[in-house]
Order: C-alpha cells, then structure tokens, then sequence
C-alpha cells in the first residue's frame, strides 16, 4: 500500500497524513444531519463494536455468579486478574507483533520514523521503553483496573448500583450504551487535563509522556494515581440507570480503547488492500506537542478551551501563538514581581 498517498514522509521518516483531523459532527451548531449519518458507522466500527462484544462475552464466560461476587475473595479477583492480563497480552500484544515486531507495514503510515526499540532512554525502567511500559501495564494497570472492576461488580450483587435489566428496560439501556464514548470521552478530558496541572503532571503524568513515540504498550503505561482516575469512568454507573455488561463495556473502552490513540500508525494495513483507521492522530500530536489535544476529538472540548491541534500548518501557528503568549504573560508577572521587589 502507498502511504504516500494519504501524506507526506520528511528527511526524518516521519509520516504526516496530508487531511487534518475532524471532530465527530456530534456538538455541532448548526447541526449536519448529513453528516452525522456519514460519520455514524465510524462511531461504532471497528472498535466500539469490539469493545462492547467484549463486554458481552466476559459477562457470558468470565463473571461469576451474582452470590459469589456478594462477598470478595481471593479466587474470583485473582480469575478475573488472569482474564484480564490475558486478554491484555493477547490485545495490545497483537498490535505490537504485527506492527512492532515483525514490521508486516514496515513504516508505511507511521507518524514517528523511529521504533521505539532502537532508542534507549534513561527515562524508563531498563532504559528500555516497552519492558517500562510493559511492567507498568501489568503491575498498576490491569491490577487497578480489576480492583475497580471488582468493586463494581460487588457493589451490583449487594444492591448498592443501579442495575435495570435488558427485558424491561431496553431503550433506556441502548441510550446509555450508546453514550458510553461520550462519557469516556468527557471524563479523560477532565481528568487528563487535571494531571497536567504542573504538580500533579511532574509527580503523576510525565510517567505516561516519557513516551514521547508511543507505542502499543504506551497506551497503559501510567503512574497508579492516573490509572485509578483513568479508569474512574466505571463510577458513573454507580449513579446511572445502567447495568453490569455496559459497566463492563465502560471499562473495556477504558482498557481495551487505550490502545488505538497510541498505536503509532495512521492506518493499520489488514490483508492487500484493506485500511483500518487508527484515529490516533489526535492523541499522537498530544504526545509530541504535551500541551494540546487533551480530549480525542469526539466532543469539541479542545476547541472550546482553545487547546485543538488537527495537525495542520494552521493548527500549528495556533499552537505557537499560544505558546507565545503564555510566555509573555510569564515574563510581565515576572518583571512586575520583580519591580515590587525592588520598591521595597
Ligand atoms: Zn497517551
Ligand atoms: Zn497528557
């Protein structure tokens, strides 16, 4: 497949898709009913439809019965511990063999022309980014996320979150199942944007920005504090009408869904001549730049506080500006402060 032409490469190797990136039509004003219809399929495949099958199928096969998870105990956490990790290392695994390991694309719609791999950098645990990220991943990251998983479960067998069923609640429940991006995408804003406050983001944050070239193992690689907010989505569903398998589905568009906006690659080549999107442009430019793109486009929450970069040469001057008047504003408080200093 030719990349080039979806885009650009430079001197460097580094791929730039020639489109900038759109937000969903959703909060639109306006509305575009147009193209809200275009854009539906997009909302749901591939990933969504994954994610929510997952959710089924966990709650099919993997979820004990409602009086076993009425008390916690160590055989039912530590099962769906192993489901979980296992499930993890199949997912993310897969995308870092074909695309990682064996290089079935080689760099073809590659943002970053570098692997990971051949960079070493002190950064990390073992100087090495992915057994860093790898680590990080099973030691605090799939073990917060079925501690939160756990607790939900055990607060829906005592009665203690809302749980309707399909029968007799179905259209209430498709509405909330279908909001389920929405509220992921609201709440990593929130908190994503809290962590970059500068205490929190040198003591939490800079953990997941060490990679500066993410990659598929980058996705769940966060101090404990981020994980615990990150996967914080699930409480929700402590105040929603809602039901296990969309709690479920919540957090496997938490846990799972991670793994797209750090993929590395524009476009997963499947077969000859089939494309699969990534939509991890967004978040890529998050990566490089740190200071815009908080959210993942599906509401315009970066363009109402001014933070958007769609990675054109316009988005690009619009973040420069920022950046420059930010630092003007810096140097006045400086002089001023240093003026009143010099008064007294
Ligand atoms: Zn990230
Ligand atoms: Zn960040």
């Amino acid at each position: 497949m030719d990349d080039l032409k979806f885009g650009v490469r430079n001197k460097r190797g580094d791929w730039t898709p020639n489109k900038p990136v759109e937000y969903a039509p959703l909060f639109q004003f306006p509305t575009r009913f147009m193209a809200i219809l275009k854009w539906l399929p997009h909302y749901f495949l591939p990933w969504n439809v994954i994610f929510a099958i997952s959710a089924v199928a966990y709650w099919a096969w993997v979820i004990p019965s409602v009086e076993t998870m009425q008390t916690i105990s160590v055989g039912w956490v530590a099962w769906l511990y192993g489901v979980n990790a296992v499930c993890v290392f199949l997912f993310y695994g897969a995308f870092e063999l074909h695309l990682y390991v064996l290089k079935r694309q080689e760099n073809r719609f590659k943002y970053n022309g570098k692997f990971p791999a051949d960079q070493k950098s002190k950064a990390f645990w073992f100087e090495s980014q992915n057994l860093d990220n790898i680590l990080r991943t099973f030691l605090s990251g799939v073990t917060i996320w079925t501690a939160l998983e756990v607790g939900m479960l055990w607060a829906y067998a005592n009665g203690y979150a809302p749980w309707l069923s399909f029968a007799e609640n179905p259209w209430t429940l498709a509405l909330v199942a279908l909001v389920v991006p929405v509220i992921h995408e609201f709440h990593f804003f929130c908190v994503h944007r809290l962590i970059h406050t500068p205490f929190l983001y040198k003591w939490v944050h800079s953990v997941h920005h060490n990679s500066v070239n993410p990659s598929p193992w980058s996705s769940l690689s966060m101090h404990p504090v981020e994980h615990l907010l990150y996967f914080g989505t699930v409480f929700y569903h402590l105040v929603l009408p809602s039901n296990p398998i969309i709690m479920l589905y919540q957090l496997h568009y938490a846990g799972f869904g991670a793994i797209p906006g750090h993929v590395g690659f524009d476009k997963v080549e499947v077969g000859d001549d089939k494309l699969v999107d990534s939509h991890a442009y967004a978040h890529y430019l998050h990566h490089k730049y740190f200071e815009v793109n908080y959210g993942d486009a599906l509401i315009p929450l970066d363009r109402w506080f001014g933070t958007w970069h769609d990675g054109s040469p316009e988005g690009d001057a619009r973040m420069q500006e920022r950046y420059k008047r930010r630092k003007e504003k810096l140097a006045a408080k400086k002089a001023s402060s240093e003026t009143q200093e010099a008064a007294r």
